[in-house]
């Protein structure tokens, strides 16, 4: 599939940032080490169904070193609604032993440091270090994915190029809000199964806009 015009693609970029003005994170949490475990334990699952559960889980657990002492048996109970929980647990203790052993019990501000930690993806790096430390990135989640690829802005079969090729399409100081436009974009009005395309900011632009 193609990819769109400079023209299209520059037009279509100001009217999703237009249409999403205050898109951001929709994850709660209240501390750098939080955030880095709402984020690891989004995978797969939604930010509402995360932010169901952090609340008592960020009490018990304030800091690595307590949720190392909680345990993999104990952090199960307080995840156990979300999607691959078991696995997650497994993750996100052994991730706060690391940032007790290595990085003395902080969020490393690094990509390389972050993608060495258990559970941490290239999404899950990306998603911290723009939150956390301001930088310009784009987490290629599966609303980034389908989206992306949809309009027009990449065309590509996986989330690595998906995500180099938006590095080329967007300009550098708006990968970070485009993220977060596009995600709130997905979870609106793309929808996988059902886009919405009448009600779309971005239909006269977008590739595979259903109505053409
Ligand atoms: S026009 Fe349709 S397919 Fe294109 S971004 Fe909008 S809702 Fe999605």
């Amino acid at each position: 599939m193609a990819k769109l015009t400079k023209q299209n693609r520059e037009k279509l970029i100001t009217d999703l940032l237009a249409a999403y003005p205050d898109a951001k994170c929709a994850l709660d949490y209240d501390s750098n080490f939080h955030l880095l475990v709402a984020v690891v334990l989004s995978a797969q699952t939604t930010d509402v169904a995360v932010n169901k559960i952090s609340p008592a889980l960020f009490k018990a657990a304030p800091t690595p070193a307590d949720m190392c002492n909680l345990g993999e048996a104990k952090l199960s109970e307080y995840i156990r609604t979300i999607g691959l929980y078991k696995n997650k647990a497994k993750n996100v203790i052994a991730l706060s032993k690391e940032l007790v052993e290595r990085f003395n019990s902080t969020v490393p501000d690094n990509f390389d440091d972050l993608v060495s930690l258990p559970g941490v993806g290239r999404k899950t790096a990306n998603v911290v270090l723009a939150e956390l430390f301001g930088q310009q990135t784009i987490a290629v989640d599966t609303h980034v994915f389908r989206l992306a690829n949809r309009t027009g802005l990449a065309a590509a079969d996986n989330v690595l190029d998906t995500e180099l090729q938006l590095q080329k399409a967007i300009p550098y100081d708006k990968w970070t809000k485009m993220h977060h436009a596009i995600i709130w974009h997905g979870r609106l009005v793309c929808n996988a199964r059902k886009p919405m395309c009448e009600q779309c900011a971005i239909n006269d632009t977008c590739r595979k806009n259903g109505l053409k």
